[in-house]
């Protein structure tokens, strides 16, 4: 997809300060942090939204949780807590059509979200 920001940063035709990245996952801090850690987690494959989602990307959608578990680990958050939050469409308040994990911590979040 060639006019995508999230497809431009996984290709780094758009810098971002990338905390990870492996052959089908990349992950990089958001440009307006809501939290002291603020990463979004991609796929580098482009879907638009989890309502994209096919069976065929079963293990893909596996592997942004387990990127999610090591980025966790690297940022020293694994065992205070942090919280991944996928927006779908409008009323989430969705703003890039390429599917991100947000993974916010690094202090108390408030629940319920919104
Ligand atoms: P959404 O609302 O789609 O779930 O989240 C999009 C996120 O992308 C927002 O938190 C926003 O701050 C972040 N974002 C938007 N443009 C850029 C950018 O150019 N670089 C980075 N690193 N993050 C971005
Ligand atoms: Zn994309």
């Amino acid at each position: 997809m060639k006019e995508c920001l999230f497809c431009k940063i996984a290709g780094k035709q758009i810098p971002a300060k990338i905390v990870y990245e492996d052959e089908r996952v990349v992950a990089f801090r958001d440009i307006n942090p809501k939290a002291p850690v603020h990463i979004l987690i991609i796929p580098r494959k482009h879907i638009e939204t989890v309502m994209d989602v096919k069976s065929g990307d079963r293990e893909l959608m596996g592997d942004l949780f387990i990127a999610a578990r090591k980025i966790a680990e690297k940022e020293g958050v694994g065992e205070s807590g942090f919280r991944l939050i996928q927006n779908c469409k409008a009323d989430a308040g969705q703003e890039v059509f390429h599917i991100h994990f947000h993974l916010l911590a690094g202090r108390k979040l408030s629940w319920p979200h919104g």
